[in-house]
């Protein structure tokens, strides 16, 4: 494994650790059109945009938008669900393999409403949930009261997706799968790859501390995957949803069971070892652009309304790209042009969730093994273009 940085020290580090079945809906389905015109304001805490940026990948926000059509999402939903529906099966034999099941808290993924009923049996997401067999329950003010005694009593309602769970800190429990990597005999390279040389069988990964000599090379980069399938001569319409966390000390014994999202205040609050983390929704940005607090700042006002926080940990504000393609769906397999390259990108919101069951489809499919998921729908053929080869930007 070749990393620039030790493991899981980017997007995978700051996520809001939650590992649910039931995430197979993507964000692009038809319930987007509804709040269309109030997310294009660019003040919500839902969606923030750099206006540039966005007539820049107009484009790409069309095909995002043409995916939300119903037939599509379905279809999207099915694929999904195959990775999904056994994402916490495949975190646990990990996490008991490594011996770091104690990070898990298997209490659910709670949705709070601040007004209204909260959950619509009418809704698409209801009825997808319902077809895969998703188990939810439904809470009234009082019964929220109950399961989450430290919220203040700002709710009107709330379900809970009860079959999922959450993590106390996504960035150890994934180094200390790359611990296991390497106990099982794997090893981890530090280095920045700049410039990557097929030859026929022979695979050279270069950078300013040397080559990497190979025979199969797997491109699993997130949100930089597009820069080295460019090293491949290879483009991908590959964007970034970017989002922040920021940890808070708990007051007056405030305590919470579980991860929860308040859907209307546009966070996820979660008790990790370092405090409560909120997480904010998408900002569509520059990949590289400097940090935009905006979202951050207008939610936590609402997170004050929600439970007793004090001030800010000494841990800084984090920001990670949730790497995405139109379709909200990864990209996993063989390299359009290339019998020895293979891809693991793009998994969006889902990345931690879907990650070990990713690992493993990847390597049966390497190792010509039959798999119980059909890969088809992820198919890199999908996007993945061979195409005029750009200079890195490092080398203009
Ligand atoms: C606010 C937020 C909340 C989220 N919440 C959840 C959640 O609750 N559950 C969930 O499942 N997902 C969640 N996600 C999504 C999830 O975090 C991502 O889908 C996932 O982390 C993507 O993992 P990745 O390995 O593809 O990318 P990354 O974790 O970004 O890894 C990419 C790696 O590539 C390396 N790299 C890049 N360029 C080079 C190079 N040239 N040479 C060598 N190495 C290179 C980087 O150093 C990095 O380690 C959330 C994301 C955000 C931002």
């Amino acid at each position: 494994m070749i990393d620039r940085l030790s493991p899981a020290r980017e997007t995978s580090y700051g996520n809001a650790g939650v590992i649910n079945s039931g995430s197979m809906i993507p964000i692009n389905s038809p319930g987007i059109h509804k709040s269309l015109f109030s997310l294009l304001q660019n003040n919500k805490p839902q969606l923030r945009y750099n206006l540039a940026f966005a007539i820049k990948k107009l484009p790409w926000i069309v095909q995002f938008l043409q995916a939300s059509k119903s037939s599509n999402t379905v279809a999207t939903t099915k694929a999904l669900s195959s990775l999904s529906s056994t994402c916490l099966t495949e975190h646990k034999a990990l996490m008991q393999r490594v011996g770091n099941a104690h990070r898990l808290t298997e209490a659910g993924w709670l949705k709070v409403f601040r007004s209204g009923q909260g959950y619509d049996p009418s809704s698409f997401e209801a009825q997808q949930l319902e077809k895969y067999n998703i188990p939810i329950q439904k809470f009234n003010a009082d019964e929220l009261r109950e399961l989450e005694p430290s919220l203040k009593p700002i709710y009107s309602a709330a379900y809970l997706l009860s079959d999922a769970a959450t993590v106390n800190n996504p960035g150890e429990l994934l180094a200390e799968y790359a611990e296991q990597f390497v106990k099982d005999g794997g090893k981890i390279e530090k280095m920045e790859i700049n410039s990557i040389d097929v030859e026929g069988e022979n695979i050279k990964c270069r950078s300013d501390a040397g080559v990497h000599a190979c025979e199969k090379l797997v491109i699993a980069a997130g949100p930089w995957s597009s820069d080295l399938l460019n090293m491949l001569n290879y483009t991908v319409p590959l964007n970034v949803e970017r989002g922040y966390h920021a940890h808070f000390h708990l007051l007056n014994n405030a305590t919470l069971g579980r991860s929860i999202h308040d859907v209307q205040g546009g966070f996820v609050m979660g008790p990790m070892e370092m405090g409560l983390r909120v997480t904010t929704g998408v900002e569509l940005n520059y990949r590289d652009a400097e940090n935009n607090l905006q979202q951050l700042e207008q939610v936590i006002p609402s997170v004050k309304q929600a439970i007793d926080i004090g001030e800010r940990t000494d841990d800084p504000v984090w920001r990670g790209n949730r790497p995405t393609l139109p379709d909200s769906m990864p990209v996993i397999g063989q390299a359009p042009d290339h019998n020895n390259v293979w891809m693991a990108f793009g998994h969006n919101h889902i990345g931690l969730m879907t990650g070990p069951i990713t690992g493993r489809l990847l390597a049966e499919q390497i190792s010509g093994e039959t798999s119980d998921v059909d890969l088809t729908p992820f198919t890199p053929k999908r996007y993945v273009r061979s195409g005029r080869r750009r200079k890195p930007i490092w080398k203009k």
